[in-house]
């Protein structure tokens, strides 16, 4: 049953879909090029509450997973700043400024020492405060307050005695991996489950404060050529500061951002765009930068009483975020109701279902409907729970799945052997965890049929969902108590899991926190997802069975793993090992003092970590390999991948001279280049193993 509103509007509602995928970015504009941010705007709260935080003169840090919105929100508060002549904005994008010292640095083949790249780095930031102010300010005095900069009048006396003493050798130092520190990992990997053990987990960085220009001075004489133009605020639009390893974010805050907060120069204001649990701030007292959530549980449970509030809130969001998308794109000419194939189910499971897949964050909101759209709309037939579950699927396998197993090995940005080895620990345990959530079901369909005793709440819900000879039992969800909740957090940046709730728990005095594993990947390993609704259901994720408190340290603590260096038996039993250790003797073999840990990673990966090594690449090549990928078997071009990633075009045409001859990609050209990636980067970087 093809619908004709549907089908013509087909165009418009694929370009809504995708302007989310997209949103952040600077170019999203309509045919007549019209910026279309301020239309498409929505905020988290009632009275655009979150907009305000990054308007008013307070120094602020936005805090959200990737495609939260926080560079849409930085955005939206710089259109609006634009009316008004007192103020100016400046939108810097740190991952970016980075990027490009990496790149040129390519291009000359120069070696770099760590203080000339600390160097380079800031200095394309002020650059880039110099260009952004220059567009509306042009002033002889401001080009030659940057030319006495460039020149290094204002570098600092013990930053440049640095530079000029450190050699190129600390950089060929690190190349190699370095197996006595590899070895440290188990220990970190304890030190995780202590609170603020990020920063610790970084080795080699910087211990005094890094200040590369006096930046105080700077800042007095640009508030005076500015004043003389009466602007009175400028807004530093910090975006992307967790993309920086920790030296560089250190960098940051001590050479720009704690100066201006702690001095009396009331001209600057800092807007801070970053992840959760990746930031370093030193010593900037707290109450000075005020943090503001953009993940949906630290947003409503502020607002919520109940987790259904929460729920609620979120789903929401995601309706008012669609809406607004799909009356702006078609012009008012379809209903959000005709999207869905409302015969089949309601408007609401709709919503919820969006919810889950893309825990209400709008990029994956965009991915997963622009991945529905051509099973769907784009044969004039309505939105399904099927189209939705085939694309949250595909969503986790082609995206978030690569994502998490690729960043480590393959960007040097991230390089860093104890960071593969975590990371190597991390995938494990999501591992583990699939097995656990299956083995659940598993038994408890066993001990169900066999009309053994199993609780009531789970012998409920597999009578009340049995759908023909098919059990629906969920376990998709956990908890473990608030205190180590920290252990979780790379499984959540990487959106493998997602922070649904706290509690109380039944130890007195503590509290729990919810996570619930990623949706599509639910579906791509058969979990069952959500909880039962029936009375009491609300206790569902309460129970015992899903008390994770315990596991998910030992999982991670297993990693170390006793090898009889004789016969090769592996002691995966603690009461066997313990024997082992009592008698110092292999219980297989019976040969004495043969048995020893061995970390389990450091030597299963010992020589695929080094050919990772080898075929790392700058995380923009990484980037634009990922987007070329995912829209197999389409060709791209640059602009159209810039559009993605977030860089100028010429970003990308400049990064494909380096990729073509390494036989990475391809191109044909028509009206100009279009782009495909070769099969050679696919078995390189995409195939999982
Ligand atoms: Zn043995």
């Amino acid at each position: 049953m093809s619908n004709i509103n549907l089908l013509a509007c087909r165009n418009n509602i694929e370009e809504a879909f995708k302007s989310l995928i997209q949103s952040g970015r600077p170019d999203i504009r309509d045919e007549e090029n019209n910026d279309l941010i301020p239309q498409l705007y929505v905020d988290l709260f009632e009275n655009n509450y979150i907009l305000r935080q990054a308007l008013d003169e307070n120094h602020i840090i936005f805090k959200g997973r990737k495609g939260t919105g926080k560079s849409t929100v930085f955005l939206q508060a710089e259109n609006m700043l634009k009316q008004n002549k007192n103020k100016l904005s400046v939108y810097i994008n740190l991952q970016s400024c980075y990027e490009e010292i990496r790149v040129s640095n390519i291009d000359t083949q120069e070696e770099l020492t760590r203080y000339n790249i600390y160097y380079n780095f800031f200095n394309e930031i002020l650059t880039t405060i110099k260009k952004n102010i220059s567009k509306i300010i042009p002033d002889k005095k401001l080009d030659k307050l940057f030319e006495e900069i460039h020149d290094g009048e204002y570098i600092d006396a013990d930053f440049l005695r640095n530079m000029q003493v450190t050699t190129n050798a600390e950089n060929s130092n690190s190349v190699s991996l370095n197996y006595s520190k590899a070895k440290e990992a188990p220990s970190e990997l304890h030190a995780s489950l202590t609170k603020d053990k990020k920063i610790q987990s970084e080795t080699k960085h910087e211990s005094r404060e890094i200040r590369i220009l006096s930046i105080n001075k700077i800042l007095t004489k640009l508030k005076e050529i500015l004043s003389k133009h009466r602007i009175n605020k400028v807004y530093l639009f910090l975006d992307d500061f967790s993309e920086l390893n920790f030296n560089h974010q250190k960098l940051v805050i001590d050479s720009l951002i704690s100066p201006i907060i702690t001095s009396y120069n009331d001209m600057f204001v800092i807007k801070l765009a970053a992840y959760p649990y990746r930031i370093y701030l030193g010593n900037i007292d707290s109450s000075k930068i005020i943090p503001h959530s953009l993940d949906f549980y630290d947003v409503f449970e502020k607002t919520s009483t109940n987790y259904t509030k929460v729920e609620d809130s979120a789903i929401n969001y995601v309706k008012r975020t669609l809406e607004k998308r799909i009356t702006v794109y078609t012009h008012n000419q379809i209903q959000l109701n005709e999207l869905f194939d409302t015969d089949k189910n309601k408007l609401d499971e709709y919503f919820k279902t969006l919810f889950f897949a893309s825990a209400g964050i709008p990029r994956c909101l965009g991915y997963v409907l622009t991945y529905c759209f051509l099973g769907s709309i784009n044969q004039g037939d309505p939105i399904t729970i099927s189209n939705i579950n085939n694309a949250a699927k595909k969503y986790y396998t082609d995206n978030i799945l690569p994502d998490f197993f690729n960043d480590v090995r393959f960007k040097q940005s991230f390089y860093d052997d104890k960071k593969i080895l975590n990371q190597l620990a991390q995938k494990n345990l999501m591992e583990q965890l699939i097995n656990i959530s299956k083995k659940f079901k598993r038994m408890q369909i066993e001990s169900y049929s066999k009309k053994e005793n199993i609780k009531q709440i789970y012998s409920d819900t597999l009578r009340k969902y049995k759908v023909s000879t098919t059990y629906w039992l969920p376990s998709s969800h956990f908890f473990v108590d608030k205190d180590i909740e920290s252990i979780l957090h790379t499984l959540e940046l990487y959106f493998i899991v997602n922070k649904f709730n706290e509690g109380s728990s039944r130890k007195p005095g503590k509290k729990i926190s919810y996570f619930g594993l990623n949706y599509g990947l639910c579906l791509e390993n058969n979990i069952d997802y959500g909880k039962p609704e029936f009375r009491r259901s609300y206790d569902y994720w309460r129970q015992d069975e899903f008390d994770y408190t315990d596991i998910i340290p030992q999982i991670l603590s297993n990693v170390e793993l006793p090898i009889c260096q004789n016969c090769g038996y592996e002691y995966k039993d603690d009461l066997e090992y313990e024997m082992v250790k009592k008698f110092n003797r292999c219980l297989k073999c019976g040969e004495e003092g043969t048995v020893h840990a061995v970390n389990n990673f450091e030597e299963l990966f010992k020589e695929k970590i080094e050919s990772w090594k080898k075929i790392s690449l700058p995380d923009l090549y990484i980037n634009i390999l990922r987007i070329l990928y995912n829209n197999r078997p389409n060709k791209l071009s640059a602009h159209e991948i810039a559009l993605e990633i977030d860089k100028h075009h010429l970003a990308i045409t400049n990064a494909m001279k380096k990729l073509k001859p390494l036989g990475y990609v391809s191109y044909n050209i028509t009206d100009k280049r279009y782009y495909c990636i070769e099969e050679i980067a696919i078995s390189k970087f995409f195939t999982t193993n």
